[in-house]
């Protein structure tokens, strides 16, 4: 069986997948691929192991007619047509649970970093403009006693929220569904969108990208939220109008932002987002500890061997 990885793995990865598979990788760690590239490198595979920046599209299927898995590494899978693939009999899998903890932290690291105005204090102190104490220097938000909205209540979403809870923030999200026990047990309340954007002293976004969720927050959505609200996307870029974002925040309709992820990825240096010193910015590392990011290699090797050994994966898309 031939398997291709769109990027360079870990050493004990490549060796475990070398013990059942002729393995090829992309040479690089960081470096994607081109579509071109891809389209030539998925020729003969059987078995590819991709990341979300790669455009697994009806094209690149097309150009891998042995294909028989795709094994994503992420949760999200939002550049993969599944429908062609499903049409085609390729399983798709992905990574979910084993990377709720890393992201759900990540998030609140923003959330606190961006509330906290981190990155200006840690450049005031590296510059030399620590002056003395004084009463209101670099005065943040509390997050004791505030509301915390979350769009999107799944796992990473509750996760958001359980962390939530720990620091005494009222809890509330809406979903396409409701969830009554996460509800009671983390003690959550369902609201309507438009409710939880007005409420929300913090609005954490949470939901996979859709198609139908571009923009979900455009300038209409950060116009009803609070002028000191804190807006926090780890999810995906698309979510929100960077642009209708930009102008909330530089004309004090919205306190800050914290963001791991972009529309575009790497977000351009010079992105008019990056130069507001309300926003704390990450680049897409939400899943990003050792730890998890080994378990997430693992898991997509075991999805992946599962399918060509004709077996049920252990986290399948379709
Ligand atoms: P999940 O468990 O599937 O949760 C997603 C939630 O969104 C579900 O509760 C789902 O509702 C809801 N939802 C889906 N489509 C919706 C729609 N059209 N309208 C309203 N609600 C909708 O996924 P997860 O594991 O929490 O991950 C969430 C997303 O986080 C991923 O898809 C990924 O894009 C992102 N992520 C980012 C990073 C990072 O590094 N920054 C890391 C991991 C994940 P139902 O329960 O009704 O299906």
């Amino acid at each position: 069986m031939n398997v291709f990885a769109t990027r360079k793995l870990p050493e004990e990865v490549v060796e475990k997948l070398e013990q059942y598979v002729r393995y090829k990788e992309w040479h690089s760690a960081e470096q994607p691929m081109t579509k071109e590239q891809l389209l030539e490198a998925v020729k003969d595979a059987e078995g590819i192991i991709s990341v979300l920046s790669d455009p697994l599209d009806a094209e690149v299927l097309a150009a891998a007619p042995n294909l028989k898995v795709i094994s994503q590494l992420a949760v999200g899978f939002n550049n993969i047509d599944v429908e062609e693939a499903t049409k085609r009999g390729i399983r798709v899998t992905n990574t979910p649970d084993v990377l709720t903890n890393a992201t759900a932290d990540l998030t609140f690291a923003l959330l606190l970093a961006a509330a906290r105005k981190l990155s200006a204090a840690s450049q005031e102190v590296r510059e030399g403009n620590w002056q003395s104490w004084s009463l209101l220097q670099l005065a943040g938000k509390e997050l004791s006693g505030a509301t915390i909205g979350i769009l999107g209540f799944g796992r990473i979403g509750q996760a958001v929220a359980r962390r939530a809870k720990g620091f005494d923030m009222d809890v509330i999200y809406w979903n396409r569904s409701k969830k009554p026990e996460a509800e009671q047990t983390i003690g959550a309340t369902y609201h309507e969108l438009e409710d939880v954007l007005k409420q929300a002293d913090f609005l954490v976004i949470m939901l996979p990208f859709a198609p139908e969720l571009k923009y979900l927050i455009g300038k209409e959505e950060l116009a009803l939220m609070k002028s000191d609200a804190i807006l926090v996307n780890t999810a995906r870029g698309g979510l929100v109008d960077e642009q209708a974002l930009y102008e909330a925040l530089k004309n004090g309709r919205l306190g800050a932002a914290g963001l791991d992820v972009f529309e575009q990825e790497p977000v351009p240096t010079d992105h008019p987002l990056l130069t507001l010193p309300n926003v704390e910015v990450a680049p897409h590392i939400g899943s990003s500890t050792i730890a998890t990011r080994m378990e997430m290699a693992d898991l997509t090797v075991r999805n992946l061997l599962a399918v060509l050994q004709n077996k049920e994966p252990e986290t399948p898309v379709n």
